[in-house]
């Protein structure tokens, strides 16, 4: 399994350091934050991507979609490509595709699945998707990938308790936006502390976990690293363009 992660700032992110929320698993796309598209020119991974999976339609989630699409369109796409999304989406595509935003609707193109639903779910590749619900401030899916030899949890944002205890994953993505002493902050806009998501980690019995979407806050990224360790010490910080071949 190839994990590249290509933004891991939250919505307030300030430059190129942390851009917006999006991680490469192996062909999957989680989450499509603004940048996110250069980011994988850059890995020359662009032509891998078979599936963009959305959490919710916050902008930091989202907003790399429109430059995605319009880049199949200048790479000639052919192949199919799936988008799996809470509702929503397709009222913006197609206002999109009204004003001509891509150039060409992509679907003219290719064979485009969009699979639009409360928990969307699919098959791509060897991985079988399935979503569940999480807390957040808009409706966010958390989805559960499963290969033959592996499990992975990615929570997109949420806020504690995490519907996600119930279930058991060996890999564990979860958003810590903020360092613990903005606990109070974190349950205001629907998000996760460091030491939040190390406790979530242990008790889905991950073996290893990832923290992201990290806030633009002075001594943030310190403090999350501490917190996150003192709780489940098999922790690693994500940072922009960090890959891991797992
Ligand atoms: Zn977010
Ligand atoms: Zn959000």
């Amino acid at each position: 399994m190839d994990l590249t992660f290509l933004g891991t700032g939250a919505g307030n992110y300030r430059g190129g350091h942390r851009q917006p929320s999006s991680v490469l698993l192996d062909r999957i796309l989680l989450d499509c934050g603004a940048g996110a598209t250069g980011r994988l020119h850059d890995a020359g991974l662009f032509d891998r991507v078979d599936a963009v999976v959305l959490t919710h339609l916050h902008t930091d989630h989202l907003a790399g979609l429109f430059d995605f699409l319009l880049h199949t369109i200048i790479q000639q796409r052919k192949r199919p490509l799936s988008i799996l999304t809470p509702p929503g989406l397709s009222p913006i595509l197609k206002a999109m595709n009204e004003v001509r935003a891509t150039v060409i609707d992509p679907a003219e193109m290719y064979p485009l699945r969009i699979i639009e639903a409360p928990r969307p779910e699919a098959t791509v590749g060897p991985w079988t998707i399935q979503s569940l619900p999480l807390d957040h401030t808009v409706y966010n899916v958390g989805y559960l990938l499963t290969s033959d030899s592996v499990r992975v949890f990615y929570t997109g944002d949420t806020r504690e308790p995490s519907a996600a205890e119930g279930l058991r994953t060996d890999l564990l993505i979860h958003e810590a936006t903020f360092a613990d002493r903005y606990a109070d902050r974190a349950h205001e806009f629907g998000h996760s502390t460091a030491s939040q998501a190390g406790r979530v980690a242990a008790r889905m019995g991950a073996r290893r976990l990832f923290v992201t979407h990290l806030a633009s806050l002075p001594d943030t990224e310190s403090e999350v690293l501490r917190e996150v360790r003192a709780a489940f010490p098999d922790s690693e910080v994500a940072e922009d363009r960090g890959h891991y071949s797992l």
